[in-house]
């Protein structure tokens, strides 16, 4: 590992100027990914600045109804909060499927939204990959690729985004903050992550020196049924072959609204416009659900050793949409029964 210094400033503006005073400067949150790829030469920051005692910590309601979550709220804090259980339960089930425990003690939410591509050539510096040095190829194209995208690649990436978290946020429409010197931004998660291009070094929109200070959840996306499942290799610390995160709003077996992503499918994660759009006022049965999976997935480009991703999202996308409407008729049989009683 190379040499750095570390600073831990109190303040937010106190990081952002030792950031922009200083190109090779890194924020460190819970550095769960960051450490890992400075021990194996992937990255070699120059300056750390520890952003885990700004007060970014807190997850709490605003006064319009969205709940705002700080970026340093560790992901086991996120999970276990009770507007996060209550109102997006997807979100916390995609979180507590990502990692381990004493990771998602550690791991930060900013730093989660920031986690690098889990590609094995990514981390091997004897290898050529393009998102590590630029120019010099991908490996993965014509190698170990079976858990790679299906969804939105080019001949310069192939890699999958490894959050579970970010899946559900997408699902949820949530909005990424962020402060520079110059002032807050706030971005929606569906722009922040940059397509693959021929630049996947350049993973999202963050200005240079930005830090990422709050996500934010919109109140009217809370409430709905909504789960998030994974499929992945082994029953824990594993990432997601293919995962859904899902929102449905059915009303006498009729969609008046669905909200989907998919995880381990893309270089992002990937919102499901096409099967939402498909699903809309249609009959919420498997039928309709298999129509709108194979609206979504007809841009599917498998590689040589993962085609098994495309029915693997389509059967995963299914039983989550059918496990939501079930459980909305069971519901909706029990509120009928206590209005009865
Ligand atoms: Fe690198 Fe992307 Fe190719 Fe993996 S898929 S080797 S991260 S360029």
């Amino acid at each position: 590992m190379k040499n750095f210094t570390y600073q831990r400033p109190a303040q937010v503006r106190e990081a952002l100027a030792l950031a922009a005073a200083h190109d090779g400067t890194r924020y460190l949150g819970g550095g769960t990914n960051l450490v890992d790829l400075m021990k194996d030469g992937v990255e070699a920051p120059t300056r750390l600045v520890d952003v885990r005692q700004l007060p970014l910590k807190g997850i709490q309601l605003s006064p319009g109804g969205d709940l705002v979550i700080g970026a340093t709220a560790t992901n086991s804090d996120l999970a276990v909060h009770p507007e996060v259980r209550r109102h997006y339960p997807a979100l916390s089930q995609a979180v507590l499927a990502g990692a381990s425990g004493q990771l998602r003690n550690m791991a930060t939410v900013g730093g989660n939204l920031l986690q690098r591509t889990r590609c094995g050539y990514f981390a091997d510096t004897s290898q050529p990959c393009n998102k590590r040095t630029p120019g010099s190829g991908c490996a993965a194209l014509a190698g170990e690729h079976h858990n790679h995208a299906i969804l939105g690649w080019t001949e310069h990436c192939v890699a999958t985004h490894p959050s579970d978290m970010c899946v559900a946020l997408a699902a949820f429409d949530a909005r990424v903050r962020y402060e520079t010197l110059d002032g807050v931004s706030e971005i929606p998660l569906a722009d922040f992550y940059l397509p693959v291009g021929d630049s996947p070094q350049r993973e999202t929109v963050l200005p240079r020196g930005a830090l990422i200070t709050a996500v934010t959840l919109p109140g009217s996306a809370g409430g709905l049924r909504s789960r998030y499942r994974k499929v992945r290799e082994r029953a824990s610390y594993a990432f997601a072959n293919v995962s859904v995160a899902a929102a449905l709003d059915v009303h006498d077996g009729v969609v008046r609204g669905a909200r989907i992503a998919f995880g381990g499918v893309a270089s992002r994660p990937w919102r499901a416009r096409e099967a939402e759009a498909a699903l809309r006022d249609a009959a919420a049965t498997p039928d309709a659900f298999r129509a709108a999976a194979d609206a979504e997935l007809a841009a599917a480009r498998p590689l040589a050793d993962n085609a098994y991703k495309v029915a693997l999202a389509r059967n995963l996308m299914v039983a989550v949409l059918t496990e939501l409407t079930d459980r909305a008729e069971l519901t909706d049989r029990a509120e009928l029964a206590d209005r009865a009683e």
